[in-house]
Parts: structure tokens; C-alpha cells; sequence
């Protein structure tokens, strides 16, 4: 009898270090899609039914975004529109086996009730101006950001990710806009929001609200407002870069705490982020997934600065210890095209690609065959 049992768990053994042999790592195909409270079914459906036929690991849908609709009960902060998108999406996402993360915008929350009731949550930038009541940046109605060193802040946030994180079939929250404002826009989009930044100017310069002035005070003795050069004081950057990562990592250990895959999108390269929006996602812990979004256009690089920026991506992360993987996130683009970036980041050592956006399928539907046939084979 005890022969007949160490047999059979030799066997059972082997049969699972054959099973293990076999699975080899795959290039992983993740996609975002806008989303709408109002999306016809048989859109919705179809991208589900697409994304299972050719390959898609995941959609990340935005359920929450620069214009959120209020549902219902606005009198509390619960996000009815984005519950509702969800809902409509996990039918289809279980019907099909794909895979369905929330994405939600995070530090830039636009919603009138929370803008009415709580702007001293908001960020306040170098001129003084609150950015909820004060003062539209880059004249855009949606950039309305949300102060890290708020305790209010991130518990608002942790409540809508529990609140999210009930719908059945979701595997995971996405968190996007987990940043400052541009303190400096993507150099490829200067001229056409007709901005001159060849420098850090205040007013795009964020926060220095009254928390975090006396925080940084009570750390360092300084009064952010009255240093000459803000960006070159080391420790004022620094103050900046720990916030958000903070905000980051308590949110992401929060979707982890209700069970669900957390990750974030990220700008293109670590240091660009620190430096154009203070994001020093290198150090968001407990994110399972980052993706960086490496839109070459608008940094005005070429093709190739997908690999480098992928590249510098993965060392960093390395670097800091960071168990997070990193798909590299690009525009969508031409259906011949994709075979090259596939490439560009396969060499670069990535283990996947997401594109923006989905909706692009609806002009080009010859790109649906193009990510069929994406080799998902890693060396
Ligand atoms: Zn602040």
C-alpha cells in the first residue's frame, strides 16, 4: 500500500514537472478601451469577442475618466457611471474569458460634487491657485488634481477602488493619472497646446498647498514657496516623487487587499516622469503590473525610443528591487506597424504590449488580424 502511494506521487510529480516544462512564457497582448456608460452592446460585446479571438490577454476599460457622469445618488461620492461600464463589460468578459480591469482615473478627479465639497483636497501650484477652483491648467475643464499628502485623498481613493473591486468578474483595477499635473508636457506637445516651457514656471509648478508646505517644513525647515529654484532643491523634489509614490503604493495594496490584479499607467520613462510630472513609479510598490505609456509622437522620437524607454523601464525596476512587470503601453498603431514594436520591445527584454486604443478598430478593422498574428513566442 505505502509502495502503491510514493509510486503514485512520483507520478503525479513528474506529470506536473512535464505541465511546468511545457508552459512557456508568452508575449502578453493587453489593450485600453474608452469607456461609456452608453456603449451600444454590440460594440461592447464585439471587443470582447475580438480581443478572445485574437490573442487579447485583457481590456482595461476606463470606467472613470475626464468626464465622469453622475448617476443617481451624487449626494455621496459612490461612482455609479463607472459601476455601471463595469458591469456591462463583465458579462462579456466572462462570456468570452478575457480578462477586465477597472481603469480609473486617480490623483485627477473631476467630479463636480467632490470639486464642490472638498477643494481643500485639491493641489494648490506656485501662483497660489487651487487647481479645483482657481484656475483651468493647460486650459483643460478635466485637469483637476487631487493633493498626495491628503490623507483625505488617498482614503477617497481606497473607497472607490472597494467600491469597484465588488463587481463580479473583474480581475483587476488600473490606476491612471497618479501623478501631478505636467509641470512640463511631453516636448512633442508644446506647440500645439501653444505652451512656452523651457523651464519650470509656477503655475504649473503643484503643490504647495498649506499641508504640504508645513509637512516639508517640519521635515526640512523650508518653506517651498520661498525657495529660489524650486526644481533644483533636491529635497523638495524628493518630498514630491515620495508623495505620489505613497498614494501609489497604499492604493495598489489596497486593490490587492480585495483580491483583484493592481496596476498603473505610468509616463514613458522613469526619469521623464520624475521630471515632467513628479512620478517616480519606479518606487510604487504593490503594483503586480506598470505601463508605461511610451507615446513616442508626442515625445517626438522616433520608433525606435519604444525599445529605449522599455529598456530603462525594466532596469530601473530592477534596480529598486520592484517585482512589478512592465508592459510597454503604445498608441495604437498602423496594422503594418505592429510587427516592429512587438519586435522593438521583445528586444528590449519586454514581456508585453498594451495599445491605445481599442477604438481605433472601429476606422481599421485590418488590425484585429494584425494582433492575431503577433508572435507571442520570448525567446
Ligand atoms: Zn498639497
Amino acid at each position: 500500500m505505502k509502495r502503491t502511494i510514493v509510486k503514485l506521487l512520483v507520478l503525479t510529480f513528474s506529470v506536473m514537472m512535464v505541465i511546468t516544462g511545457c508552459q512557456k512564457e508568452t508575449f502578453k497582448v493587453y489593450a485600453w478601451l474608452e469607456g461609456k456608460v452608453d456603449m451600444p452592446q454590440d460594440e461592447l460585446e464585439n471587443y470582447f469577442k475580438k480581443a478572445a479571438e485574437t490573442g487579447i490577454e485583457g481590456i482595461l476599460i476606463e470606467c472613470h475618466g475626464g468626464y465622469p457622469v453622475i448617476l443617481q445618488d451624487s449626494s455621496s461620492f459612490r461612482d455609479s457611471a463607472a459601476l455601471v461600464i463595469l458591469r456591462n463589460a463583465a458579462v462579456y468578459a466572462k462570456k468570452y474569458g478575457v480578462e477586465l480591469h477597472a481603469w480609473m482615473w486617480s490623483t485627477n478627479r473631476c467630479e463636480a460634487n467632490l470639486r464642490e465639497l472638498h477643494p481643500d483636497w485639491y493641489q494648490v501650484n506656485g501662483l497660489g491657485q487651487n487647481v479645483a477652483t482657481d484656475v483651468k491648467l493647460y486650459n483643460r475643464e478635466h485637469y483637476r488634481f487631487l493633493c498626495p499628502s491628503h490623507e483625505e485623498s488617498v482614503e477617497y481613493l481606497k473607497d472607490r477602488v472597494r467600491e469597484l473591486a465588488e463587481v463580479d468578474g473583474l480581475t483587476g483595477i488600473h490606476l491612471d493619472f497618479i501623478r501631478y499635473p505636467d509641470a512640463i508636457l511631453p516636448y512633442g506637445l508644446h506647440e500645439s497646446r501653444g505652451v512656452v516651457q523651457d523651464k519650470v514656471y509656477p503655475l504649473w509648478d503643484c503643490c504647495y498647498c498649506d499641508v504640504c508646505r508645513a509637512k516639508f517644513k517640519e521635515q526640512t525647515g523650508k518653506d517651498p514657496l520661498e525657495l529660489e529654484d524650486p526644481t533644483s532643491d533636491e529635497q523638495w523634489m524628493q518630498f514630491r516623487w515620495d508623495a505620489i509614490a505613497n498614494m501609489a503604493s497604499e492604493v495598489c495594496a489596497e486593490i490587492k487587499k480585495c483580491g483583484k490584479v493592481s496596476s498603473a499607467a505610468v509616463f514613458a520613462s522613469p526619469e521623464e516622469s520624475k521630471k515632467l510630472v513628479r512620478q517616480d513609479w519606479v518606487n510604487f510598490r504593490n503594483a503586480d503590473y506598470l505601463f508605461p505609456m511610451i507615446y513616442h509622437h508626442s515625445y517626438a522620437k522616433p520608433d525606435e525610443w519604444v525599445g529605449t524607454a522599455t529598456q530603462e523601464g525594466i532596469e530601473a525596476l530592477k534596480e529598486a528591487g520592484n517585482p512589478a512587470v512592465l508592459y510597454s503601453g503604445i498608441t495604437m498603431p498602423k496594422a503594418e506597424d505592429i510587427p516592429m514594436f512587438v519586435q522593438i520591445v521583445k528586444d528590449a527584454g519586454g514581456k508585453g504590449i498594451c495599445f491605445f486604443q481599442l477604438k481605433r478598430t472601429l476606422k481599421h478593422p485590418e488590425l484585429w488580424d494584425a494582433i492575431a498574428a503577433i508572435d507571442r513566442t520570448m525567446k
